[in-house]
């Protein structure tokens, strides 16, 4: 893959490898954009086949984290890190102190967080070399595990959805099939189950399947049939890229709301999606309550303050869909226009600030 290429392409400023052989670290972290403030993105801990695979999983994410700042009206920059490795047979003290390490080395132009095979208690050892890291214990006065608010804001996302599709913001009676019954799938259900919702689940950890039947009452299917079946919203919970030419033809669902990053495999896909006459929640909208939670741990953390905030999703989406309307576009070519305007506009103000001084 032709890196160079591909980050002038999108805009990316930064790409840091980091070895580290004697702590078993290999990790890579991208900054996106620091427009709006320093790059705030989780660290992913996934067994990537390749280092190609990596680095396109990185420069991908860290893009969505700028965006998702952005509409989410957040002064903070895109970025992210990828940890190569397994995180059930790979992790140590010694590997998260040595990417805090080089976290530290950039000065906090990167923040880090929680993401896929990460957790609360890999930050606390991140936390003993930098600062710059984020999602530490409540006990701490630090924000805590950002699932919970993530799974609040697709829920209040979803319910947007549902207002428009269906003229009623109320879910009860619908049917949802969540795709991916980790830690904002399952908490996603605690928030459906509460309103009467029926749950189709799929999920490739058996622990996660028995969760969702034993607690939930989900029915289960496989993680392939999880795209066929009948349903009023298909959830993504998982991973990215799962819609794209192969899957949208096979949805029966008039909404998709989920809070998987990076979720259209191809930009094409979300105009897709609005052929079918599918409303799609654009993933880094709908997903954006781990990262308001986060925010308001860098200027002194309000539980409070954040659900409300993280509850704005409702109107974001709202605004999105509006956008897109009027505009005659899809929903996830509305949400990049909402985004880039914000990026331009404090692009314009900073340049301008730098002529007069
Ligand atoms: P998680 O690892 O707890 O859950 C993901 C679940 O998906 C796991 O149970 C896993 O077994 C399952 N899974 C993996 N491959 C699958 C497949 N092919 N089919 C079905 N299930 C599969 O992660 P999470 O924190 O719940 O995050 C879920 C998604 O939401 C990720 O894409 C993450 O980047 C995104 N996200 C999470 C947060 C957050 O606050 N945790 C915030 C924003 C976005």
């Amino acid at each position: 893959m032709k890196v160079m290429d591909y980050m002038k392409k999108y805009g990316h400023e930064q790409l840091v490898y980091c070895s580290d052989p004697q702590a078993g670290l290999n990790a890579i972290i991208a900054i996106h954009d620091t427009t709006l403030g320093p790059a705030l993105g989780g660290a992913r801990m996934w067994p990537y086949k390749s280092e190609d695979e990596a680095v396109l999983d990185v420069l991908r994410l860290s893009r969505a984290m700028t965006y998702k700042a952005a509409v989410a009206g957040l002064n903070l920059g895109g970025g992210k890190a990828v940890i190569i490795g397994d995180p059930t047979t790979d992790k140590s003290a010694g590997l998260f102190r040595s990417l805090g390490k080089f976290i530290e080395s950039l000065g906090g132009r990167y923040i880090t967080t929680e993401d896929v095979g990460t957790t609360v208690g890999d930050m606390q050892q991140i936390y003993g070399e930098t600062k710059h890291v984020t999602g530490l214990p409540l006990g701490w006065g630090a924000s805590g595990d950002p699932s919970p608010p993530t799974a609040l804001g697709v829920y209040q996302g979803m319910k947007a959805c549902a207002e428009e599709v269906f003229g009623s913001g109320s879910l009860k009676g619908k049917t949802v099939a969540i795709q991916g019954f980790g830690k904002v799938g399952s908490y996603l259900a605690v928030h459906l189950r509460d309103e009467g919702v029926k749950m189709i689940a799929a999920d490739v950890n058996p622990q996660a399947v028995k969760k969702a039947k034993e607690e939930f009452g989900a029915t289960i299917v496989s993680i392939d049939e999880i795209f066929d079946v009948e349903c009023d919203i298909f959830s993504p919970c998982a991973l990215g890229a799962i819609l794209n030419k192969q899957t949208i033809p096979r949805l029966k669902c008039s909404i998709v709301a989920g809070s998987a990053n990076n979720q259209l495999e191809n930009d094409e896909d979300g105009d897709l999606l609005m052929q079918r006459q599918i409303l799609y929640a654009p993933d880094y909208v709908i997903n954006g309550g781990g990262i308001i939670n986060l925010s308001l741990e860098l200027t002194g953390y309000n539980a409070e303050a954040a659900m409300s905030q993280v509850a704005e999703i409702h109107n974001t989406i709202e605004k999105v869909i509006k956008l897109a309307k009027t505009k005659q576009i899809s929903t996830s070519r509305a949400a990049e226009s909402l985004a880039e305007t914000r990026l331009q506009d404090a692009k314009r103000v900073r340049a301008m600030y730098l002529k007069g001084r």
